[in-house]
């Protein structure tokens, strides 16, 4: 069995004076996360850290690139890429457990869980091959494309309903009656 990976660090000596600060490199070999049809590659996260002394606790922000592969919404082909995920994470000793605080014991800072977490949030859920991916059977299913749609967006001016169009016309003061 694959060894567990592990990213824990002893955060005793930053703790002793606020506002200092650590880089903790990240190269971790987790197992493939799937959201939907997208699942990270299972490769190396990497990524770099810093973990800063606050009171009560440590900050950890920084950001982490991992690896995908999917499904293409449209022609269902496999698509792979890679994705940048955001870490700001607060652990507190004594955290409340309904807060978005992590508890720790104050000393040992376990970042597994955290990259984890961001590694599966940071996963496209419905990738496409290309922009502009035509689908499987453009001649009987046509797609529109991103780039249709915004330039449609772009060219076309507000357009009033045209129900509120036929209600202006209409005469309610000439009610037949
Ligand atoms: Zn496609």
């Amino acid at each position: 069995m694959a060894r567990a990976p592990r990213l824990t660090i002893d955060v005793t000596d930053l703790r002793r004076r606020l506002g200092q600060r650590r880089d903790v490199e990240v190269d971790l070999d987790l197992d493939p996360i799937q959201v939907v049809e997208t699942r990270s590659a299972g490769g190396p996260v990497t990524g770099m850290l810093v973990v800063e002394s606050i009171e009560r606790g440590v900050r950890v922000t920084g950001e982490i690139e991992l690896g995908w592969v999917g499904e293409c919404r449209r022609c269902l082909d496999e698509v792979e890429g890679s994705a940048t995920g955001s870490i700001d994470e607060i652990f507190q000793v004594d955290a409340p457990d309904d807060g978005d605080l992590r508890d720790f014991d104050g000393e040992l800072v376990d970042l597994v869980p955290v990259v984890t977490e961001t590694v599966a949030f940071s996963l496209p859920l419905a990738p496409l091959c290309r922009s502009d991916c035509p689908g499987p059977d453009p001649e009987r299913y046509p797609t529109t494309t991103e780039a249709e749609l915004e330039a449609e967006a772009a060219a076309a001016p507000p357009v009033a309903d045209p129900r509120w169009a036929a209600l202006a016309e209409l005469d309610l003061r000439e009610e037949p009656g």
